[in-house]
C-alpha cells in the first residue's frame, strides 16, 4: 500500500505518465483521471465539446483551461476519488494549476505528490511515433519498446491496436513544443511547494518500481 494517494503525473507527451498510471493501478485502488482520455471520449461521442476539442487536439494544441478544469472538477467531486486519484496530463498550464487549487479547496482535498517524468527528447519522439493503444481498454503498447505478444493485438482483450492521429512525427514535435512552453513552468511551481519528485527511469518495470518507492 502506498501512503501518498492524491497524485499529479506531470511530464511531456510520451514520458510514460499513462504507463506509470497503469502500473500503479494494478495494485492500488486509485481513480485514473486522464484529461486526454476524457477528451478523446467526447470526440468519439461527437459532443459539442468534442467537436471543438478535436480541432485543437489534431494540431497538438491545448484545449482551453476552463474547459479541462471543469471536466476535472466534476470527476474529482465523485466519491470514488476519496481513496485517491491520479491526475494524468492535468494540470498542463499554471492557470490550470490555479483552477485545480480552487477545486481541491472546495472538496477539502490536497495533492500529496507531483511526479515529474523526466525523459529526454529523443526518447520521447521515438516513443510517441511508435506508440499504439487498445481501442477497447486503452492499454498502451509500443512497437519498439513494449510490443504486444501478438502483432497489433491487445494482450488483455484481443482487440486491434491503433496509432493516435496526433502521434505522427510532425504533431508529436508540436506537442513537445507546447509542453516546453506551457507545461514546463509547472515543475518549478510544484517544486516550490515541496511536493515535486522526479522519475528518470526509462524501462517500464524500473519506472513502476520507482513510483511505488517514492509514494511509499
Ligand atoms: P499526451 O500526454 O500523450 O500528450 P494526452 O492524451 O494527455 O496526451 O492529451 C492529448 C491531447 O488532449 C493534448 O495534445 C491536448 O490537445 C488535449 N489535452 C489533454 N489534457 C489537456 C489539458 N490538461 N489541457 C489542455 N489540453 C489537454
Ligand atoms: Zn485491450
Amino acid at each position: 500500500m502506498i501512503s501518498k494517494k492524491n497524485l499529479i503525473f506531470l511530464g511531456a507527451p510520451g514520458a510514460g505518465k499513462g504507463t506509470g498510471a497503469n502500473g500503479l493501478l494494478e495494485r492500488e485502488p486509485l481513480v485514473h483521471i486522464s484529461t486526454g482520455d476524457i477528451l478523446r471520449a467526447e470526440v468519439k461521442n461527437g459532443t459539442e465539446l468534442g467537436k471543438n476539442a478535436a480541432l485543437l487536439m489534431e494540431k497538438g494544441e491545448l484545449v482551453p483551461d476552463e474547459i479541462v478544469a471543469g471536466m476535472v472538477k466534476s470527476r474529482l467531486g465523485r466519491h470514488d476519488c476519496d481513496n485517491g486519484f491520479i491526475l494524468d496530463g492535468f494540470p498542463r498550464t499554471i492557470k490550470q494549476a490555479e483552477l485545480l487549487e480552487e477545486v481541491l479547496k472546495e472538496i477539502n482535498k490536497e495533492i500529496d505528490a507531483v511526479i515529474y517524468f523526466d525523459i529526454e527528447d529523443d526518447i520521447l519522439l521515438k516513443r510517441l511515433t511508435a506508440r499504439i493503444s487498445c481501442k477497447k481498454c486503452g492499454r498502451i503498447y509500443n512497437k519498439l519498446f513494449l510490443p504486444p505478444k501478438k502483432e497489433n493485438t491487445c494482450d488483455d482483450c484481443n482487440e486491434d491496436l491503433f496509432q493516435r492521429p496526433d502521434d505522427s512525427l510532425e504533431t508529436a514535435k508540436d506537442r513537445l513544443e507546447v509542453f516546453y512552453e506551457s507545461t514546463q513552468p509547472l515543475i518549478n511551481y510544484y517544486r516550490s511547494k515541496n511536493i515535486l519528485t522526479s522519475i528518470t527511469e526509462v524501462e517500464r518495470d524500473d519506472m513502476v518500481a520507482a513510483l511505488f518507492k517514492k509514494l511509499g
